[in-house]
């Protein structure tokens, strides 16, 4: 048995509730969960503006928590460690990404709240491929967001840039702001694209070395063509022209921020620069154990706000307002 928060519907306030996990599966881990980062994916599927929310939905997929039960085929992982658990709960560990190490592109890869029961309770259950081990100098309060925010921004760092690299990181909210840390810790010369005036000098506390407003056309253009790298993570419409125009040849423009319109990019701007345009979902097991090394070597950490797990309709209501510095973290208290 499980204390969960369940969404019945869309837009509907969470409500508390006991639920049956069933048997456990012989591969499967039992966690019982300490924290859980909020991440506007959850608020996506909570509003359903994906259209693929399945309901009643169990959400929070940025777990921290200790093991309470180990599947008999289950490997590596035993009753007790502190572990973490992301976006990704299963995979089907036989097709040719699995076997190849990329298990996140996997075609029946399991997202951790859709169909499946996430974080945002007592207990949660997940392969044992996708429960990761914690490195014993993060922090367990506020490792849960590297999970999933951190390895989304630190995949592409990790695939397409170099320590010598200028990057750029557009949108400087709970995936942005670990983005700049990771990408300060890695070398790269790091340029924050905020639509919030109010961030610029914390996205340089964060380690950017420059600060731009990502919704003056004029400023970006301004800056010709210098980023080997930009990650964006907003969900929004920006000027992916004049984004695009800011790369050098042969430089790229990577989407993590689910925008739902189509991205607007001139053909000759990617022909003539040979620029691409591409994205990604968060990460492979071995790129996240690989975070995870790289986060507590550099002390890379998000700046979270804690809230009980008991005030979770109200901490849904502060991200949606756009105010949440940097991310919500939610700690239970069943
Ligand atoms: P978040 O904390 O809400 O941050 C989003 C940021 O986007 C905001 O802080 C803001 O940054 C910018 N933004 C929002 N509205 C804007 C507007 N009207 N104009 C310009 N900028 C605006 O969200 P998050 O948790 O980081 O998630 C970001 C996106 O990534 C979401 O779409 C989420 O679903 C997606 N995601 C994808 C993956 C993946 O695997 N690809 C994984 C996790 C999340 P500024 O204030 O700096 O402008
Ligand atoms: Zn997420």
């Amino acid at each position: 048995m499980s204390k969960a928060w369940v969404v019945k519907a869309a837009k509907q306030p969470l409500v508390l509730e006991t639920i049956d996990l069933g048997l456990l599966g012989p591969e499967d881990i039992e966690v019982a969960v300490e924290h859980c980062g909020i991440c506007h994916s959850d608020l996506s599927v909570l509003n359903n503006e994906w259209g693929i929310s399945q309901y009643p939905a169990v959400l929070g997929h940025e777990i921290t928590g200790r093991v309470t039960a180990v599947g008999p085929n289950a490997k590596g992982i035993h009753v007790g460690q502190r572990v973490g658990i992301g976006w990704f709960s299963s995979s089907d560990m036989h097709c040719r990404q699995c076997m190849s190490g990329n298990h996140h592109v996997c075609p029946q890869v399991q997202a951790t709240i859709i169909g499946h029961r996430g974080g945002f309770a007592s207990h949660v259950r997940a392969h044992w491929a996708w429960t990761f081990p914690l490195p014993e100098k993060l922090n367990f309060a506020d490792a849960g967001p590297l999970l999933c925010g951190g390895i989304t921004v630190f995949s592409p760092i990790m695939m397409y840039a170099r320590p010598t690299s200028r990057v750029g990181i557009i949108g400087i909210g709970g995936l942005g702001h670990m983005a700049v840390k990771f990408a300060a810790a890695y070398g790269c010369d790091v340029t924050a694209f905020t639509s919030s005036e109010r961030k610029f000098d914390e996205a340089k506390g964060f380690g950017a070395n420059h600060v731009v407003s990502s919704k003056d056309s004029a400023a970006i253009m301004k800056l010709g063509a210098s980023f080997d790298l930009l990650i964006s993570t907003v969900n929004v419409q920006l000027d992916w022209n004049a984004m695009v125009g800011t790369l050098v040849p042969n430089g790229r423009l990577h989407l993590v921020g689910a925008v739902l319109e189509p991205i607007r990019v001139s053909a000759f701007s990617l022909i003539l620069q040979q620029r691409g345009v591409s994205g990604s979902p968060t990460g492979s097991p071995v790129a996240i154990e690989t975070m995870l090394d790289f986060a507590s070597r550099h002390n890379v950490l998000p700046q979270t706000e804690h809230f009980p797990m008991s005030k979770v309709n109200e901490a849904f209501a502060l991200l949606e307002s756009g105010k949440a510095r940097y991310r919500i973290v939610l700690d239970t208290d069943f």
